[in-house]
């Protein structure tokens, strides 16, 4: 063995120090062994396979199922020096055969395959006749068939251990629930291998859930207070919604994008290069949307419906900040997003455990929404890791407070109660309110919902208060969306111990100021700590122009060329000589020699 793994670190990639359990899960598959890796979005996932390819002899086969994204991985690998391919249906015959007679001559490091293509004969009898380093399975969760992203072509991936059991098999993902993390090990045949589970925690990521009333407003006005001109995300449930929302951003001047897997192919993907490659765009999407995509300069992540798990939710909001500058997550949520999940989950098909699955899992998520304490500790827990009070939350920086809800639950769970005993009716949140609040409707006049005991009870607490109560008992299931899939409401068997009296009822009001921005809250990890000192930024500025030419006429993202964190650093410290440069973190050999000059006249200049 010629370099070691440090070596290949600082040299190749231009890191100082492995993060983490990157060390550990390196030398163990250095030496051979099989492993589980289990860390965050945005944790450093990828030199862990990247490096002991490098160090082993042979090639290292990743197996990624986003044929879209291999071409920037491998052009990233190819800035480094590192010899990198890839094999998938977007290439002609003529350059696969190319990268096969690379891969069999040993000139590939690293040779990036989709499942799909991998369990070919042809590729099989390939893979056999060459010399292979490790299988690196990356997004592994996606061989779980209760996953958000399951792909039935990981299924397939079993062989690989029957077929090359010599050859050290790591299997990657950023989701970490212990039932997940079973199936992996099952499935993919890796029982003895050792788990290495990293924190969970992304300490610059703020979390902030609000609750919802006009949402395309709320969004804009979150965007345009804290993230104008920053790359981000917004995540929707529909494809309509999608489309309505992208057009809207642009219609108030925000550059934005739609993404989903209703639009043509060719139009998804030009939306993805056009959001990795250019600044500052705002990508619309359905959950469709981001596996796999490691821009790592994107400033925030919002969803505008409410996610159908913590594990997608703490998946989807990873993807901001991966550089480890200060990033937001962003949630609106409301009483309509609980009956409606709640509704489709009565509908869906499967069976009764498939519903419990999904009702659980909506639990959860709910929980985290109506929690009064912090939000990360509540994240956290949900992959089994306990943590202090985080500081970088809404619930930290602005604790909500709890009030009594005992009174006004009774007073709804009893209107809902009467309605059904006294006339044989079902009704929604809406009508439900205008009861409590008296509201002389014409569906209240047409039904004479005037003449009930509870009509007007309930006049004390705003409309809006009420679709805070409501949306509370949803969620804590003392109140159920009914079968019928009209969004009625109805009793739960757990609603009685709260009408006799039994149980009080503590709920989250929301303060009554707004969460600042992270600009004028001050604190270290204020967005104003990315801004240098005058004559730096300017220097920074002017790195970032050279920058976006050299992406532009290599055919990359910027980011591939170098990092944003990288030309600050070089901005402050202005390094001299090409050796100064090499001790700047993002720089490594290869870079230093193609682009050092360049980088240094920029400084003087
Ligand atoms: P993941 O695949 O786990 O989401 P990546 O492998 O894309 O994460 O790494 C996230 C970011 O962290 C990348 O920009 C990567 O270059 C950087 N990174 C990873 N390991 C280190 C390290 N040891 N030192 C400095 N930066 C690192
Ligand atoms: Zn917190």
């Amino acid at each position: 063995m010629n370099t070691s793994s440090l070596e290949t670190l600082q040299q190749v990639f231009g890191y100082d120090s492995f993060r983490g359990d990157q060390q550990a899960i390196i030398d163990h598959v250095v030496q051979g062994g099989d492993a589980l890796v289990l860390m965050p979005t945005g944790g450093g996932k990828s030199l862990c396979y990247q490096i002991p390819a490098l160090v082993r002899p042979g090639t290292g086969v990743v197996i990624s199922p986003l044929i879209a994204l291999m071409q920037d991985q491998v052009d990233a690998l190819l800035e480094l020096g590192v010899r990198a391919a890839f094999l998938n249906s977007s290439q002609d015959w003529r350059t696969s055969r190319d990268v096969e007679q690379a891969f069999l001559a040993g000139e590939l490091d690293l040779l990036y395959v989709a499942p799909e293509r991998l369990l070919t004969d042809r590729c099989l009898d390939l893979l056999s006749s060459g010399r292979i380093s490790l299988f690196a399975i990356d997004e592994a969760h996606c061989v779980s068939q209760w996953g958000h992203d399951f792909r039935p072509e990981y299924l397939g991936l079993s062989l690989l251990h029957e077929r090359w059991p010599d050859v050290p098999r790591l299997a990657l993902t950023a989701t970490a629930t212990t039932v997940t993390r079973r199936e992996i090990a099952q499935r993919l045949a890796l029982d003895d291998a050792p788990h290495f589970v990293a924190s969970f925690d992304r300490p610059n990521i703020r979390y902030r859930i609000i609750e919802k009333n006009e949402v395309r407003r709320q969004l804009l006005a979150f965007i345009q207070a804290e993230h104008k001109g920053d790359c981000g995300i917004v995540y929707c449930l529909s494809r309509a919604r999608v489309e309505e929302t992208a057009d809207f951003l642009c219609q108030n001047g925000i550059e934005a994008l739609p993404y989903h897997a209703g639009l043509n192919p060719a139009v998804r993907a030009a939306n993805q290069a056009r959001f990795l490659r250019e600044e500052g765009m705002v990508m619309v999407a359905t959950i469709a949307f981001g596996m796999g995509v490691n821009k790592p300069d994107v400033r925030f992540v919002a969803h505008i419906d409410l996610p159908k798990s913590v594990e997608g939710y703490y998946q989807e909001t990873g993807r901001a900040g991966r550089d480890g500058q200060p990033a937001n997550a962003w949630l609106a949520y409301g009483l309509q997003d609980v009956v409606q999940q709640r509704r489709m989950i009565n509908e869906s098909a499967g069976d009764d455990a498939f519903r419990r699955r999904l009702g659980a899992q909506l639990d959860a998520m709910l929980g985290l929404c109506e929690t009064v304490t912090c939000r990360r500790q509540r994240l956290l827990a949900y992959f089994e890791q306990t943590i202090g009070p985080c500081g970088n939350c809404d619930t930290c920086l602005e604790p909500p407070q709890a009030w009594d809800g005992t009174v006004a639950a009774q007073k709804i769970l009893s209107a809902v109660y009467r309605l059904w005993r006294e006339r044989g009716q079902r009704f929604g949140a809406g009508h439900l309110i205008d009861i409590l609040r008296g509201k002389p409707t014409d569906r209240i006049q047409q039904y004479q919902h005037e003449t009930m005991t509870v009509f007007g009870i309930g006049a004390d607490l705003s409309e809006q208060a009420w679709r805070g109560v409501l949306r509370q008992l949803l969620a804590q299931s003392l109140l159920a969306v009914d079968h019928e899939g009209y969004g009625t409401l109805a009793l739960t068997d757990a609603s009685r111990a709260v009408l006799k009296g039994e149980r009080t009822l503590m709920f989250r009001r929301e303060p009554e100021k707004k969460v600042r921005s992270p600009r004028s809250t001050g604190t270290a990890k204020s967005k104003d700590a990315i801004v240098l000192p005058g004559e730096a930024q300017q220097r920074f500025e002017h790195l970032r122009t050279w920058r976006s030419e050299v992406a532009r006429s290599h055919g990359v993202p910027a980011y591939v060329i170098f990092h944003d964190a990288t030309l600050r650093e070089i901005a402050l410290t202005c390094p001299q000589t090409l050796d100064d440069l090499g001790g700047i973190s993002g720089v490594g050999v290869r870079k230093r020699d193609a682009y050092g000059e360049e980088l240094l006249r920029c400084v003087r200049g």
